[in-house]
């Protein structure tokens, strides 16, 4: 009955994909208001230092209802579900912002080919959901299979010179305190790969906030 009144209105029933219940989104059809309401910030984390990095924030352990939610984003192309887990670290990444008062705000971008397979960028699109203004900062030259199976020494040799800086911006980030945001942590290669091509070109300080460390 729920369901012929449902497709009558327009509206389609959805199962949770993390505890299966049917419930009803108008934008999103993937995860349950209750378990995205799970998702909060995890701390303390014990910091490892990264390379390049002088400060960086993790939202959360990459597990539960917020690792479903990252994958569901990433390898499903769930639009609006990223800017819905925007709206989740909001607050906390806001918190950081206040005490690091970075100059420019930019975020760790798709190879262009990914980027034309998914879409969208998941990173911009999760930052849209924060509502912090960032600048387009990067491009990922180097085009590299998932870095999932990899250890830490290949995947450092993976990233390195895999990101160049926008022509308009290599003037403008001279001096500036630049905090960039990335999805996932696991070993810091990535983002300490970021940080070294912007140091280079004259940035004064690189901060993280990620979504969420993967231990
Ligand atoms: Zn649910």
């Amino acid at each position: 009955m729920l369901g012929r009144l449902l497709s009558l209105s327009g509206l389609s029933e959805s199962r949770c994909s993390i505890c299966g219940i049917e419930f009803l989104d108008e934008d999103q059809d993937y995860i349950c208001p209750d378990c995205l309401g799970d998702i909060r910030p995890f701390r303390p984390f014990e910091h490892t230092r990264l390379e390049w990095i002088s400060s960086y924030r993790v939202f959360g352990r990459y597990e539960g209802a917020l690792a479903e939610v990252i994958k569901l984003v990433k390898f499903k192309s769930a639009k609006p579900l990223a800017k819905a887990l925007g709206e989740i670290v909001k607050e906390h990444m806001e918190e950081y912002i206040k005490e690091t008062q970075p100059d420019m705000i930019s975020w760790v971008p798709l190879h262009p080919f990914r980027l034309w397979n998914r879409g969208f960028d998941h990173n911009r699109e999760i930052l849209k959901g924060v509502g912090v203004g960032a600048e387009d900062i990067l491009i990922r030259v180097r085009y590299s299979r998932p870095l999932a199976s990899l250890g830490r020494k290949e995947r450092a040799k993976r990233v390195r010179g895999a990101f160049r800086i926008k022509k308009e911006f290599i003037d403008v980030i001279g001096g500036k305190r630049i905090l960039v945001f990335d999805d996932v942590l696991t070993t810091g290669a990535t983002a300490s790969s970021v940080a070294e091509e912007l140091l280079s070109l004259g940035a004064e300080e690189i901060i993280f906030y990620f979504l969420a460390r993967e231990e």
